[in-house]
């Protein structure tokens, strides 16, 4: 193995299995350790006073944080990453990066809730304006453009309904006004789809879903291209929030195959998505993939897979009581939030709780499936069983 920094001539499956590691630093082991601590030791006064070392203390980062965040660069095509301790925090992070008093921001009507909740609560008591936009609306976005808006904020596929966006149509326009770009690429990941690549200037993914995989870590990414990357680096280390040793080491190892997991979760999500599309009580699937998607033209265009979550409307027959009957006796689904871990799991949602701009009426009771790496066939019979409680008791 020559290098840490992998080879980009390689698939990304061999780049994965190489980044962010170097055994010649660590021992001849395998992989990168767990470094923790807080003072890092300079040889000479002169050194101290030069602040010369590779580490200068523990805020600034450690050989494992680093590893992480020079592994997520390569496979971004971004100038640089940090770290942050939850996705939700990687947003925020973002957002602080683009944002000062006085400026304006355009948000997504379908981004995750808590961004939203950040903006109307934090943002606004920092003096920052937040407009929401239709998902859908491509170049038009240029019509709620002010003198003062220095962010688009954007997420593809949107939280819960899937919405894809036009990302390159979105970001042409902000280029045009000078006016920075920032994703929540979470859904698809660096592997399914290259933000920077299409112009956008700062990704979010929370790594709490697939880098981690395995729902015991919170994380969250923050790539920059070469332009906004040093910007992103100050507002990080003014604030020095950042991960623990050993989630960082946790998501290294998850790094080893996160491509595996998502082209199984792709597989999986797409067989079980059919299937609902064929089944009498499912009025439309919501996966990115399927022409009846929003957007779905935009996701055929610009990514180059889909990962394992997605939703369902039923048909506007079943009730409540009969969902409760569904959900509170599935054997194999559980019932919470997150995903991307190696469990399915199930959660009934309602965008129009919090939606301002555009209108959410699917026409009928909806459904958030993540598919996890249980056997497809256990999973439809889960699925099977739940609809005829469904039936029985709405
Ligand atoms: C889960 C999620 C986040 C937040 O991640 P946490 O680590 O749970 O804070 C942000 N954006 C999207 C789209 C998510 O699904």
């Amino acid at each position: 193995m020559k290098n840490k920094h992998g080879d980009p001539k390689h698939q990304i499956s061999t780049q994965l299995t190489q980044l962010g590691r170097d055994p010649e630093e660590q021992c001849g082991f395998v992989n990168t350790p767990v470094y923790r601590g807080s003072t890092v030791i300079y040889k000479s006064l002169q050194d101290i006073e030069a602040r010369k070392a590779r580490f200068h203390y523990g805020t600034s980062g450690t050989p494992t944080i680093a590893n992480l965040e020079d592994a997520w660069s390569q496979i971004s095509n971004a100038a640089g990453t940090v770290m942050s301790p939850s996705g939700l925090g990687a947003v925020a992070l973002a957002i602080f990066t683009t944002v000062k008093a006085g400026d304006h921001l355009l948000m997504p009507d379908c981004v995750y809730r808590p961004s939203r909740n950040f903006c109307n609560g934090m943002l606004k008591k920092f003096g920052v304006e937040t407009t929401y936009y239709d998902p859908l609306i491509g170049k038009d976005i240029e019509k709620l453009i002010k003198p003062n808006t220095s962010t688009i904020f954007l997420e593809s596929p949107g939280s819960q309904s899937f919405e894809v966006q036009d990302v390159p149509g979105i970001v042409s326009v902000a280029k045009k006004h000078g006016i920075k770009t920032i994703i929540d690429n979470t859904w698809a990941t660096p592997i399914f789809f290259k933000a920077h690549d299409h112009g956008v200037d700062l990704s979010v993914e929370a790594g709490t879903k697939y880098l981690g995989g395995h729902s015991d870590l919170l994380l969250g990414m923050v790539s920059a291209n070469e332009e906004t990357w040093p910007a992103l680096r100050a507002t990080y280390d003014s604030m020095a929030m950042l991960p623990g040793a050993e989630d960082c080491f946790l998501a290294l190892r998850g790094l080893r195959t996160l491509h595996l997991r998502l082209k199984e979760a792709e597989r999986r999500a797409l067989e079980i998505a059919n299937w609902l599309k064929s089944r009498p009580e499912v009025s439309k699937v919501l996966h990115p993939a399927f022409p009846e998607c929003p957007g779905h033209e935009f996701w055929k265009r610009d990514f180059t897979g889909s990962s394992g979550l997605f939703s369902i409307v039923l048909k506007d027959e079943f009730t409540k009581k009969g969902l409760a009957s569904m959900l509170d006796n599935m054997s194999i689904f559980g019932m919470g939030f997150s995903w991307g871990g190696f469990e399915s799991l199930v959660i009934p949602f309602n965008c129009a709780e919090y939606r301002t701009v555009t209108n959410w009426n699917p026409g009928g009771l909806t459904l958030r499936l993540q598919i996890g790496l249980e056997d497809v066939e256990d999973l439809k019979q889960d699925l099977a069983e739940g609809f005829k409680r469904l039936k029985q008791d709405s």
